[in-house]
């Protein structure tokens, strides 16, 4: 499959590695958004939050338990942080494997949409 996210964490493709355990691997996005900007992908390839199903989901919980570790190791529990996965066009999905980006370092904007 070629899928630029499957290529990182297998390591074909060089990252910014944050974390990684069995299942969840999690490196800095290419182009920050925000002083913090980390992406944290499943190992298994998931497209999309559209994919997200009873049989998959136990990993999108533990990517959250992922996310809360990673915004107190990188000192923003207490400022504040976003977690946010963009779903297909009108989101601006660019890369089709479910990723989740925390974002936070400054005040993000209010503005949701
Ligand atoms: P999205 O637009 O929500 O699909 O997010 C995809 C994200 O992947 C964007 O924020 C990109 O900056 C990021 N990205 C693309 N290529 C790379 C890469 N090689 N390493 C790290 N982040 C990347
Ligand atoms: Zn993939």
């Amino acid at each position: 499959m070629d899928c630029l996210f499957c290529k990182i964490i297998s390591g074909d493709i060089p990252s910014a590695k944050v974390y990684e355990d069995d299942t969840v691997y999690a490196f800095k996005d290419i182009n920050p958004m925000a002083p913090v900007h980390i992406l944290i992908v499943p190992k298994t390839h998931i497209s999309s939050v559209n994919d997200i199903t009873a049989e998959n989901s136990t990993v999108v919980s533990h990517i959250f338990e992922v996310a809360a570790i990673l915004a107190k190791d990188l000192g923003i529990s207490e400022s504040g942080y976003r977690v946010v996965s963009n779903c297909g066009a009108d989101a601006g999905q660019s890369v089709f494997h479910l990723h989740f980006h925390l974002l936070g370092g400054k005040q993000l904007k209010l503005e949701m949409c």
